[in-house]
């Protein structure tokens, strides 16, 4: 982007509602709705402030290569992208959830060897188990996570949990606590350096924006 454009790169979805009253604190509404709209980037009212609409797990990777200034996006997402070129300058508590491990409230029979973990966050479930000195075999999967007990394919699963009602509606429940997600505000390395006032005064009305809310 543009030397004299701030852009954020945001997801849609719950993300993007919860991110909305915090831009506006910062004075930055959208002109266009991405839910109407086809747009990639919207225009805001501030004509230097563009959104970029992308999915939630390549928000890191925009920001890291600068193709946006700042993004928007889940612990749980920066987690598994890993790397340090980022920096995380504000936990925005938006789109809060917890990270958990589940498994079937009436468990099939014991299968020998490794117990086998299913799930889109393979870095932090292997970091978990790591972490307890359990040895497990991980599953990748890019959805649909609860189904794994279900068919066979693993005994547990490590997945996002909000109300549970996903993991209640497929004969799941919650076990272990792993731990809990909000959305981060990040910054690019080098827009942090050549735009610093610009973005330092954006943290900073979105922090206050965060403190408000929560008080
Ligand atoms: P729930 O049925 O309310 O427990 O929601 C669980 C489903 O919503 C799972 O499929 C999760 O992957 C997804 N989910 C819940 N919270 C979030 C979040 N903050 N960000 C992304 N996905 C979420």
């Amino acid at each position: 982007m543009s030397n004299d454009t701030i852009s954020i790169a945001v997801s849609k979805g719950r993300i993007y509602k919860e991110a909305l009253p915090l831009l506006a604190h910062a004075g930055i509404v959208p002109i266009d709705d991405p839910d109407t709209s086809r747009k990639l980037i919207l225009d805001t009212n501030q004509p230097d402030v563009k959104l970029v609409i992308i999915r939630a797990s390549d928000v890191p990777t925009f920001v890291e290569y600068g193709a946006a200034d700042m993004g928007i996006t889940g612990k749980d997402v920066l987690l598994e992208y890993g790397g340090s070129e980022l920096y995380e300058p504000l936990d925005l508590q938006i789109a809060g959830c917890k990270m958990m491990v589940a498994g079937p409230t009436e468990p099939a029979a014991k299968r020998p060897g490794r117990k086998r973990i299913a799930s889109k966050y393979v870095n932090i479930a292997k970091k978990f188990y790591a972490a307890k000195g359990e040895q497990v075999e991980i599953i990748k999967l890019y959805g649909s996570m609860e189904l794994a007990p279900l068919v066979g394919l693993a005994d547990l699963i490590v997945d996002l949990v909000d109300t549970g009602n996903t993991l209640k509606a497929n004969g799941l429940e919650p076990q272990e606590h792993i731990m809990d997600i909000s959305s981060r505000l990040i910054v690019n390395k080098a827009s942090m350096k050549m735009k610093h006032a610009r973005i330092k005064a954006f943290i900073e009305t979105m922090a206050e924006a965060v403190a408000t809310r929560g008080a």
